[in-house]
């Protein structure tokens, strides 16, 4: 039997389908699949388990490798253009006029620049994000959806995942499907690079800082990331935003110091990512998608040039160009997806929506705060989604394939450069847009196939 077969049989008794969901969800807590509750964000006294799908999906092997082999090229290429002012300014020209929040994080690039960079170690973490397509003839293909940058969200509790889906293949009587699921170790390989780039720095005393928003609901994952850099008697701290600008200041060689409870001066490398941030931008991958553009990063590699570039994706910036992408996007919306640039999933405009907001800003430069990009028709699978509150049901779901990716980059020299294993996303396809945070998407696992 199959997993498919599986779950058409289950779906059929609810005593069975019951008992596997209750076995499940407590295996997640065995494992340490943990999240904070949305009533309780910022604080661990009631924990839940992690959203995720009852069982892992299908991924084809050779999509997944193609995923895993190009990653360190995008960290390369992320690298390269985080150095490079004139690329991103001339690239994002048009999105600042437009555009607020990227305007001030420009405005903060160039004043990093102004006052040169000191920064001599770097570590970026990025993942790739990717959706399966399936065509009529049965083969498929990997399509990019994005590219983030500074991504460290779902570290720790995803490790953990593999092992309950084996578990409940096992139980089910799946045997060579549990096989098919892989271990990841993404946490201890994440840590590893952060790692290397505090020992590069050679200060004892130095630590690392966890930068941390008001509502800590990921903080539980974080913790697994923590262990790891303590386990290599590495300190870390977490110190929210606002406390970090309250308590902290850089000195000549602009290195952040923050006052601890104890008075203690403690002192970490300076932060001037900036410009990885905004090589994350959804206008920096769609002007990398126009011919010439990665050639230019990729000077004498044209294998990894066709490796890695995005199809599919258009500006909307004023003139001919950017006319001819407004005009197809309102004869056809549905085959379409219209993004600004912003992060975390419940930003982008589909459909209908694209048509009212191109009906507003189609003759005017406000359209360059967006790009537009084609549709992604990603295969689909049944799965049962889990989540705390809601009703197991059987749902046609479909998967984003995620690529970590670390890098440290060390007085010009890339000394570590790797990719850390893959995440999947599932989403029910009621929704278009995606977010495990948002409620919308769910953690699962590959089995590979
Ligand atoms: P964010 O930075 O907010 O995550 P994304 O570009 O990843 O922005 O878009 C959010 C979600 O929207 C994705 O996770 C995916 O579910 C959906 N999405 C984005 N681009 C496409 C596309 N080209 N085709 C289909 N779905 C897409
Ligand atoms: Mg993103
Ligand atoms: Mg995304």
């Amino acid at each position: 039997m199959t997993t498919k077969e599986f779950l058409q049989q289950l779906i059929t008794n609810p005593e069975q389908l019951s008992n596997l969901v209750e076995e499940a969800i407590e295996m997640a807590f065995q494992q340490g699949f943990l999240f904070r509750t949305c009533e309780t964000p910022n604080s661990s006294e009631v924990v839940t388990y992690a959203p995720f799908t009852l069982f892992p999906s299908a991924v084809p092997k050779a999509r997944l490798v193609q995923a895993l082999e190009v990653q360190t090229h995008f960290n390369t290429l992320v690298d390269k253009i985080s150095q490079d002012p004139d690329f991103l300014e001339e690239a994002l020209a048009s999105t600042i006029q437009a555009d607020d929040f990227t305007a001030r994080l420009v405005s903060i690039y160039r004043q990093v620049q102004q006052e040169g960079q000191t920064q001599s170690i770097v570590v970026g973490l990025n993942r790739s994000d990717y959706m399966v397509e399936q065509s009529m003839d049965g083969t498929s293909s990997l399509k990019q959806v994005e590219i983030n940058t500074i991504a460290a969200a779902g570290f720790g509790v995803l490790d953990r995942l593999p092992e309950v889906h084996r578990h409940i293949l096992r139980t089910t009587g799946l045997l060579k499907e549990s096989e098919c699921v892989q271990d990841t170790n993404m946490t201890p390989a994440m840590a590893a690079a952060l790692a290397k780039a505090w020992e590069v720095y050679g200060q004892k005393k130095a630590v690392i800082l966890f930068l941390v928003e008001d509502v800590q609901i990921s903080q539980l994952t974080q913790r697994y990331s923590e262990i790891e850099l303590w386990n290599r008697n590495i300190p870390v701290i977490r110190r929210k935003f606002e406390e970090v600008s309250r308590r902290g200041s850089l000195d000549g060689d602009k290195r952040l110091f923050i006052f601890l409870n104890q008075k203690m001066r403690l002192f970490i490398t300076q932060n001037s990512y900036i410009g990885t941030q905004l090589a994350g931008t959804k206008k920096i991958q769609q002007v990398l998608a126009s011919p010439g553009v990665l050639e230019k990063f990729f000077p004498d590699q044209p294998q990894v040039v066709e490796q890695i570039r995005a199809t599919g994706l258009y500006t909307l910036d004023m003139g001919p160009e950017g006319d001819q992408t407004v005009a197809m996007a309102l004869t056809n919306p549905h085959k379409f997806v219209l993004k600004p640039q912003r992060e975390g999933g419940g930003n982008n405009y589909y459909g209908e929506d694209i048509v009212q907001v191109l009906q507003k800003f189609k003759n005017d430069q406000r359209r360059a705060a967006y790009i537009l990009m084609d549709k992604i028709q990603p295969r689909t699978e049944q799965n049962i989604p889990l989540r705390k509150g809601l009703p197991p049901r059987l749902t046609t779901v479909s998967y984003e394939i995620g690529v970590f990716g670390a890098y440290v980059r060390y007085e010009g020299e890339m000394i570590l450069n790797e990719a850390l294993g893959p995440v999947l996303r599932t989403k029910s396809i009621e929704h278009d847009d995606a977010g495990v945070v948002r409620g919308v998407a769910m953690f699962d696992s590959p089995l590979v196939v």
